[in-house]
């Protein structure tokens, strides 16, 4: 908890230095990267000890109908560790037609799911799509029970002009090479977060990836992630970035209240 506070308190200097807040739209001072694991992979823990190895955190999105009590009391002590836990929905419906899902379905899905978390003691504040992305005609049941939520995938905007429940996440899966594993593009892509100081949240799921690559081997697999987070140790050791868990994320990059 004295870790958190003395974060928040940097946050606090590196966001609003010493002037009074500005009215006026501004650039953030700084680019937050931050790494979202979704759907309840038993590899999750292994997730969590590498980016333990880098001192840095990861964050988890649960699919809460494959939650259990013993499931349940390990991502609570992750949360106790400081690591966000989002609601990913209950049962992993899509939410993208309005004409095949209804909005009582939906509404059930969100809030039950953030429900059955908090019952084991996690608090939650962000919320991620199944399948990426929502309806906007939806964007509106998220707001009285998610602080944030990554509805999106249609565009490669991560900057403040983003609406907090309307964010975009950037694929480990999509962006790895396929033939070689190189990380070029995804390190291109962090490059340009650091350029333009944006909000780049990446994600993955299970590790070793469930998705394949052109040799039908997982598309991502833990030297990968850890050459990953071997760039960004140099970018965030050189003061480039910041590698935060996604609710800290959100809270430090929105600080200035442009949305
Ligand atoms: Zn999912």
């Amino acid at each position: 908890m004295r870790f958190s506070g003395l974060l928040l308190l940097f946050l606090l200097i590196v966001f609003h230095g010493c002037t009074p807040i500005k009215k006026t739209i501004e650039k953030p001072k700084l680019a937050i990267i931050s790494f979202v694991f979704d759907d309840l992979n038993t590899t999750d823990s292994v997730v969590k000890s590498i980016f333990d190895a880098f001192n840095f955190k990861p964050s988890f999105a649960l699919t809460t109908n494959r939650l259990s009590s013993r499931t349940a009391s390990l991502y609570k002590s992750y949360s106790d560790e400081g690591i966000s836990i989002l609601s990913h929905s209950h049962s992993h419906i899509k939410m993208q037609d309005p004409a095949s899902v209804n909005k009582d379905t939906l509404l059930h899905e969100i809030k039950v799911s953030k429900q059955i978390l908090e019952s084991y003691g996690i608090p939650v504040l962000g919320f991620v799509t199944p399948n990426s992305y929502m309806h906007p005609d939806f964007l509106p049941l998220l707001k009285s029970d998610y602080t944030y939520a990554f509805t999106n995938n249609n565009d490669d905007n991560y900057d403040n002009s983003v609406q907090k429940h309307q964010l975009s996440r950037y694929g480990i899966e999509s962006n790895i090479s396929k033939s070689d594993h190189n990380i070029d593009t995804i390190k291109a892509r962090i490059d340009k977060a650091i350029i333009n100081k944006e909000l780049l949240v990446l994600y993955g799921h299970a590790l070793p990836s469930n998705y394949m690559d052109d040799f039908d081997k997982p598309r991502v697999n833990e030297n990968d992630l850890r050459a990953i987070l071997t760039y960004l140790k140099t970018k965030s050791s050189n003061h480039e970035c910041l590698v935060l868990t996604s609710d800290l994320a959100i809270q430090a990059y929105y600080r200035q209240g442009f949305n």
